[in-house]
């Protein structure tokens, strides 16, 4: 009945999304252990709290870990879990549908409440419907929303760290090159702030200097789908259905309309900006603040207030 929660790891440690899914796996009320792929991971997940144990599939480096092979990895390890779990990030979305077919388990998407061991709560239809999922599959696997969980402390924890063989490598496909075209550097799934740019902003030139702006604000840059399809933001940073799921503390809005399936990945936020010239504008049935006007000269006075400080 245990849980196995797959750790993914940046510089600094642990990511707060694997911290925020090994809070939901903990809800489930069973020991829960999490697997990485290098030592420094291990070293960090062994001292989160609640861990019971780290399995480590030493690959030297993780970004070798294809989500391809990762599959096989879980699919591997499913007899010993009856929950596989990760956040519901690139990594995890890519390993563990494909982990689920080979161990002739049940995959769960975007979970955003765990109600007990078995029973799961997740958002479909961009939102409009919460639907409470039972699995009678003997081994479950769940990506879970990390914006629904607080994070799990990084600190307090002396788990035991287990070397497990890796696998080989899955054949089919081979990494050439790994691109982060990211505009800001912090995280956009777990930023404090978030700053975003809609198709209102016109060009790509505009969303580079709204993402400078968010840099020295201490913000991620983020951005609705018609404008990564208009080629002003990379794919990255697009918030929404099919995008990534924000909930950071204040989340700000320049010339975006408010589509359902943008309100969709940050309707949750804790306080909502939006900037936008036309009064009627969806987007404003969810914002805290609302500016109606021209984003350009609400962008123009932020810069000006940021340089000051
Ligand atoms: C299956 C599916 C999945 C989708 N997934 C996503 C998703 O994940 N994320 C997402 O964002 N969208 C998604 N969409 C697209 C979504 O329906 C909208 O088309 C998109 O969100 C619109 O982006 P926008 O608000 O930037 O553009 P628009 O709707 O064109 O809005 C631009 C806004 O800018 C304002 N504006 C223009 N100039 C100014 C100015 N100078 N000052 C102030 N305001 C100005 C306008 O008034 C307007 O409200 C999806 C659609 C489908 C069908």
């Amino acid at each position: 009945m245990r849980s196995l929660i797959v750790g993914e790891y940046e510089e600094h440690g642990i990511t707060d999304a694997t911290l925020r899914a090994l809070t939901a796996a903990s809800q489930r009320g069973v020991a829960f252990d999490v697997l990485v792929a290098t030592r420094q991971a291990a070293d960090s997940a062994s001292r989160i709290a609640g861990v019971s144990r780290v399995l480590l599939v030493n690959t030297g480096d993780a970004d070798a870990l294809l989500p391809e092979t990762l599959a096989l990895q879980l699919a591997a390890l499913a007899a010993d879990y009856s929950l596989i779990a990760a956040s519901h990030r690139t990594a995890g979305r890519a390993a563990l549908p494909r982990a689920a077919a080979l161990a002739d388990g049940a995959f769960l998407a975007d979970v955003t409440a765990v109600l007990d061991s078995q029973r799961f709560v997740r958002s479909l239809y961009a939102g409009r419907v919460t639907a409470t999922v039972e699995s009678t599959a003997t081994v479950t696997f769940v990506t879970f929303r990390a914006s629904s969980f607080v994070p799990a402390a990084a600190a307090g924890g002396t788990a035991p760290v287990i070397e497990l063989a890796p696998l080989a490598p899955f054949a089919a496909t081979t990494l050439v090159e790994r691109q982060a075209p990211v505009q800001t550097s912090r995280d956009l799934a777990s930023a404090r702030v978030v700053v975003s740019g809609g198709r209102g902003l016109g060009s790509g030139e505009n969303m580079t200097r709204l993402g400078s702006l968010a840099e020295r604000m201490g913000a991620a840059l983020g951005s609705s789908r018609a404008a990564v399809d208009a080629g002003y933001a990379p794919n990255a940073t697009q918030v929404g259905q099919t995008g990534k799921t924000v909930a950071p503390e204040v989340y700000l809005a320049f010339g975006i309309s408010g589509a359902i399936q943008h309100l969709a990945g940050m309707k949750d936020s804790q306080i909502i900006v939006a900037v936008n010239n036309d009064p009627d504008a969806p987007i404003f049935s969810v914002a805290d603040y609302g500016i109606v006007g021209d984003l350009f000269e609400v962008m123009g006075e932020l810069e000006r207030q940021v340089r000051q400080g």
